[in-house]
């Protein structure tokens, strides 16, 4: 269970001082394993009373990701989420409900990577498997058809 004292050495554990408009952010990110986007985040610290910027929100939600407090999960340019686990773990993105799911790193154990280029180091791997939900079958539908040709043929 987080609370602001602890929450506020979090943040000073990592080298952010702990404004309130921050714990507030925080505390509301940090209460659940979830994935939120930066207009959720704002939606919802305001939703408790505190009256927090947009660009206050992004720039601490930014702030948190570097340092390592969140993760920042980018589905493409336009869809961005704040990951509350910060441990290493994959994702199925849902595109039908634009949500993720988590998915244990070694449940797809990745062997092989190719050697990154000189001068640089593998910081982490990313993994999204994009999923749909799979198409329903109408039944209502397809007994209207039938029938409907089963009159045909009486005719
Ligand atoms: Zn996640």
């Amino acid at each position: 269970m987080v609370n602001r004292q602890i929450v506020s050495e979090l943040l000073q554990g990592h080298g952010i001082i702990p404004t309130q408009q921050r714990i507030e952010i925080a505390l509301l990110l940090l209460e659940g394993n979830q994935h939120l986007s930066a207009d959720q985040v704002l939606a919802r610290v305001n939703q408790g009373g505190t009256a927090v910027s947009k660009a206050t929100v992004y720039n601490t939600l930014g702030l948190f990701a570097d340092r390592g407090i969140i993760r920042q999960v980018i589905v493409d340019p336009t869809k961005v989420f704040y990951d509350s686990n910060a441990t290493p773990h994959y994702h199925f993105y849902n595109v039908d409900e634009g949500t993720l799911i988590d998915f244990d790193a070694s449940d797809l154990p990745i062997s092989n990577t190719p050697l990154p280029p000189a001068g640089t180091i593998a910081e982490s791997v990313e993994v999204i498997v994009r999923i749909r939900n799979k198409p329903t079958l109408d039944r209502s539908t397809t007994y209207q058809h039938a029938k409907k040709s089963t009159i045909k043929l009486i005719k």
